[in-house]
């Protein structure tokens, strides 16, 4: 599985870190990046959905 963050389309509301910490990390910039490539047990594709900006690309 690769997780895509799309930087320019991200607007840092932070609702991907709160949902998985494990993966997604909040940098400096306010911009979200994945920090971890490891599966978790949250289900990522429901968390992309989620996203106000379709900015978290899930390719299986
Ligand atoms: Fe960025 Fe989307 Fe994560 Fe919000 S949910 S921080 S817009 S990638």
């Amino acid at each position: 599985m690769k997780i895509i963050i799309d930087e320019n389309a991200c607007i840092g509301c932070g609702l991907c870190i709160n949902l998985c910490p494990e993966i997604f990390v909040l940098q400096d910039n306010n911009i979200a990046k994945v920090k971890s490539k490891e599966p978790c047990d949250k289900n990522l594709h429901k968390i992309a959905s989620q996203c106000p900006v379709n900015a978290i690309l899930i390719k299986d």
